[in-house]
């Protein structure tokens, strides 16, 4: 958007006479000069009303001129959370969502996708999270065990198809709030960890004899995009134990169960997934985005399905 100034001027007698560049015509009396070129005063029209432009502030936009009004009312973007018009400067987010500057500073920032959440927005009473979360991300919010299942159940089978087997006892999946959460973390991970394996571990005068994995924990209420990478993450840890590979670096087995959340986002290929594929791509954490690089890039030079059949069994991560 631009805004400019129209000059208006009294056509002198000269030898050649000035051409309207509306019109084609020469112009005798006054012409007006805007957008590098000479108009008849009633010729220079806007590109909504088709008026002539008579104020001397106009706007233009892609090569076509406005007056002021009809640039704010039909032109513009409005702001997606106040709906004015964006005349100055604005932001735009991941998602192409216009809105004022100063929302910035505001609203908080959705705690999946980033988006702002204006008051009106935000969750009411209480809920299982602190974190706020915009209506998007709720709409598809997994809150329910049935619903949840159905999507595990689906998941475990995209998993086998890629030479992940899962054929030993059935996994559980739990949805769990933060606090039960943190409990089963045991103090593992960061505060911002959304899903855990849950093991029962065997132990004999003191001594570990075996860990059987029971299934997965996931906090409830994550967006369904969301709560899908989570589990793939999480059954990558399971499927490390069921496997019996234990003792591999952090960077290894999280890098591993982030390469298969990543891989998984890549499939769904939608624009939330790419988000998260992205958040992983770039995290800066020395175990979690580290790790995830040096197994994709392990896993892209063997190729996948054999990159998982040495992995299996050499019960080591393939060196590099
Ligand atoms: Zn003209
Ligand atoms: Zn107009
Ligand atoms: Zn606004
Ligand atoms: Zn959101
Ligand atoms: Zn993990």
């Amino acid at each position: 958007m631009l805004r400019d100034t129209i000059v208006l001027t009294m056509s002198m007698i000269r030898s050649s006479q000035p051409i309207c560049k509306g019109c084609g015509q020469s112009i005798n009396g006054y012409y007006l000069t805007a957008l590098g070129a000479i108009w008849h005063p009633e010729h220079f029209v806007c590109a909504t009303c088709h008026r002539p432009i008579n104020d001397t502030q106009y706007y233009t936009h892609e090569g076509a001129s406005y007056h002021t009004e009809c640039y704010r009312d039909h032109v513009v973007p409005r702001c997606a959370y106040c709906g004015k018009p964006l005349m100055s400067e604005y932001l735009v987010d991941h998602w192409g969502t216009k809105y004022c500057k100063e929302h910035q500073s505001q609203y908080p920032k959705c705690a999946f996708c980033g988006r702002l959440v204006p008051p009106q927005q935000q969750d009411q009473g209480a809920q299982s999270s602190e974190r706020v979360r915009c209506p998007i991300c709720r709409a598809s919010a997994v809150e329910s065990l049935p619903q949840a299942r159905t999507l595990f159940q689906g998941l475990m089978q995209q998993l086998n198809a890629q030479g992940l087997q899962y054929n030993n006892p059935p996994l559980q999946i739990e949805l769990v709030d933060r606090v039960r959460l943190a409990q089963l973390l045991n103090g593992r991970s960061g505060a911002d960890a959304l899903g855990v394996t849950t093991h029962s571990t065997h132990m004999l005068n003191g001594q570990v004899v075996r860990t059987e994995v029971n299934g997965i924990a996931v906090l409830r209420g994550l967006p369904s995009t969301l709560f899908r990478g989570v589990c793939v993450h999480e059954l990558g840890h399971a499927w490390l134990t069921l496997q019996g590979i234990q003792g591999l670096p952090a960077w290894a087995e999280e890098g591993f169960c982030e390469l298969l959340s990543c891989r998984f986002y890549g499939e769904l290929n939608t624009g939330e997934s790419h988000h998260h594929a992205e958040g992983i791509e770039k995290n800066p954490d020395p175990v979690y985005g580290e790790g995830f690089r040096r197994v994709r890039s392990m896993a892209d030079r063997m190729g996948f399905q054999r990159f998982v059949e040495t992995l299996r069994t050499t019960k080591r991560m393939p060196s590099a």
